[in-house]
């Protein structure tokens, strides 16, 4: 087994999902490469907190989180000083979902999703499978859950693909994808067959024909719909009309696919 391969295994392994002989082949991998070793130790503490983490994040822990990723950005900043805006605009936006009283998000699944994200921007490698290869990640999504998932191309907007995770909501597994735009986030959520707990609520909003539904929680914007047998959701402190734009071509992309 190669880094690349125990890279791919990575969510599996760490679960204890894998069959005898891999995760002997990935043991050995693991015992022998340091790179590889840190990945599983970190993707293993990652689980620990999406597990325990409360509706709420302990505000201390949260708030430390948060100077470590101030001080990162404040690093990248000075690199690339046009990145000093957006990282103060995450920063503002961090402090106000910090202080933001516990009101009720839209629908229980928006308020996972939300949370999700928020875990997500908090830990430096937030992606289990990281690619920034469309193919590739979808490509990945068949091999590790078999879900044909359709990968959007934002690049013309300047949104970068990270990776892609996978998650569990509702006990389903939801597909997660993974952009930055400069140093903010954007989650992209697919949940295939989410049944009746998905209903979701928020704001309606026509774009380009069609209608989606927004709400803002813990500071995050969020756009969210349900097309076919699966329902979308984009998470991001970006502004809606770029998430909507997002969301646009998502549909675009799929109904040019779906033709063919
Ligand atoms: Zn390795």
């Amino acid at each position: 087994m190669n880094c690349r391969e125990f890279e791919a295994h990575l969510g599996p392994y760490v679960d204890g999902e894998l069959g005898v002989t891999e995760t002997l082949t990935a043991d050995t991998h693991r015992a022998e490469c340091s790179r590889c070793a840190n990945l599983a130790r970190r993707e293993h503490e990652f689980r620990q907190l999406l597990r325990h983490q409360p509706r709420e994040a302990a505000p201390a822990e949260f708030r430390a989180r948060l100077v470590t990723r101030l001080r990162r950005e404040g690093r990248r900043s000075a690199l690339r000083p046009w990145l000093v805006a957006p990282a103060l605009a995450v920063a503002a936006a961090l402090v106000i979902a910090l202080v933001l009283p516990g009101l009720r998000p839209s629908s229980p699944l928006i308020g996972e999703l939300v949370d999700k994200h928020i875990a997500y921007a908090q830990v430096e490698r937030p992606a289990e499978f990281a690619s920034g290869n469309r193919g590739e990640v979808e490509e990945w999504f068949i091999q590790r859950a078999g879900l044909r998932v359709i990968v959007p191309d934002y690049s013309p907007s300047g949104i970068r693909l990270v990776g892609a995770r996978l998650a569990d909501t509702h006990e389903r597994k939801v597909a997660y994808l993974l952009y930055e735009k400069g140093t903010t986030l954007l989650s992209v959520f697919v949940i295939p067959l989410p049944g009746k707990d998905a209903d979701l609520r928020g704001t309606r909003v026509a774009y380009r024909g069609h209608d989606y539904l927004t709400h803002e929680w813990k500071g995050y914007r969020t756009v969210s719909w349900s097309e076919g047998q699966a329902v979308f959701g984009l998470v991001s402190m970006l502004e809606y009309e770029a998430l909507l734009e997002c969301a646009d071509r998502l549909r675009v992309e799929r109904s040019s696919r779906t033709r063919l």
